[in-house]
């Protein structure tokens, strides 16, 4: 394995297929036209703008007409919420969401909470599943919008925003899901699933970063992005950015293409490493429901030692992984995703993220199996408190 870098991080980022990047070059060379501009050149940019969204309906069994293009999946969570509570602020103020959202909605709810909305922020269960009676429970008279991950990314788990779509339409309340890590991993429909708005994310499924989408169902009542030009259907101004579009459409059309066969690859991978992993080592959990989890991702903390310590061995081994404080980077805090399920500060810090790719290998998982005991065994032979209990039983 000298020198080959074994790359667990797919949660993080996906590598750019050939295939997105052979249709993203010409337009970032010689087909360098504005969309909005009437001569070929502009309408020749345009058309693919224009293919790049009915990609993305089709894979999401939306309208054409529904798809806006974003920046990425941050851009459209912060649209969707705050452009939700500013466009409906006249019948109430009331949000509800969950303690295990990614940072692109906590964030921006915490902004709206300085602006006077209330946010209600429903626990989940220890199995990093949400209860949707809690959300029921949450529902008040000024309750305006609901937000729920459809998949979390740090644990995987695969959230019941069906069930909970459904409550919030009964009560007619505007529902919202980040599906920017189930989008290429599960099937995603937002028909099926029901809700009214849906953030995705390009690099997470072998597109080009800083390319999103947000699909907004229609009649759904949202201010605009930003103002300016009269791009994304005067909803967000500013020229388009073709190249990431025309990557957004090639990447979600081969994600769902092959959707299936991906997903069952990695999940026996993925419950090989499980296996492996819970078998060859003591004081470890999985993190997160073993079987409503994404079919790339293994979450798992181990006692007595430190996370940071345990990925910089990793990497000296040629593996990139994460920690269990992901995307709060620079810092050693555990996620909150972590404490959320309940896990104490010390085991959170001993956390291991492996998300998995078309790449990996059954000699991935081997080569992983081989020396993680090892380094957790090193890494505990430095911690006194693990001595201790070794020698109390
Ligand atoms: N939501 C979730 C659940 C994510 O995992 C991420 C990416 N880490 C984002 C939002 C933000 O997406 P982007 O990187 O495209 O801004």
């Amino acid at each position: 394995m000298e020198g080959k870098i074994i790359y667990f991080d797919h949660a993080a980022t996906t590598p750019l297929k050939k295939e997105v990047l052979d249709e993203m070059m010409p337009y970032l060379t010689e087909q360098y036209g504005n969309p909005s501009t009437i001569y070929k050149l502009g309408r020749e940019a345009k058309r693919a703008v224009e293919l790049a969204r009915e990609r993305v309906a089709k894979a999401l069994n939306a309208d054409i007409q529904e798809i806006y293009f974003t920046s990425g999946g941050t851009e459209s969570d912060n649209w969707a919420l705050k452009g939700v509570a500013f466009a409906n602020r006249d019948k109430g103020k009331h949000i509800i969401t969950t303690t295990i959202e990614h940072h692109a909605v906590l964030h921006p709810l915490k902004y709206l909470e300085g602006l006077g909305f209330e946010v209600t922020y429903v626990p989940v269960e220890p199995d990093g599943i949400i209860d949707p009676q809690k959300i029921k429970e949450a529902i008040r008279n000024d309750t305006i919008l609901i937000s729920v991950m459809l998949a979390n990314n740090e644990i995987g788990t695969i959230q019941p925003v069906k069930e909970i779509a459904k409550i919030a339409k009964e009560k007619g309340i505007v529902i919202h899901t980040d599906a920017v890590q189930a989008v290429g991993q599960i099937p995603v429909d937002v028909k099926d699933l029901g809700v009214d708005l849906l953030s995705l994310s390009a690099h997470k499924f072998y597109g080009p970063k800083g390319v999103g989408a947000l699909y907004i169902k229609k009649g759904t009542k949202i201010h605009p992005f930003s103002h300016g030009g009269a791009q994304e259907r005067n909803r967000r101004a500013g020229t388009e950015n073709v190249a990431g579009i025309v990557g957004l459409g090639k990447a979600i059309e081969l994600a769902t293409q092959n959707l299936s066969e991906y997903a069952a690859k990695l999940q026996k991978l993925r419950d090989k490493l499980i296996d492996g992993v819970l078998s060859k080592i003591d004081y470890v959990r999985l993190n997160g429901d073993r079987y409503k989890r994404l079919p790339n991702n293994a979450n798992f903390s181990f006692e007595f030692i430190e996370g940071e310590s345990l990925l910089l061995m990793l990497d000296m081994k040629g593996i990139a992984a994460s920690s269990g404080s992901a995307c709060t980077s620079g810092s050693l805090d555990p996620s909150h995703v972590l404490l959320a399920i309940g896990l104490e500060h010390e085991v959170a810090h001993g956390s291991l993220r492996i998300t998995l790719g078309e790449d990996n290998t059954e000699e991935d998982i081997d080569y992983l199996l081989e020396v993680l005991p090892e380094i957790v065994s090193r890494l505990r032979e430095m911690s006194p408190l693990y001595e201790s209990v070794k020698k109390g039983g």
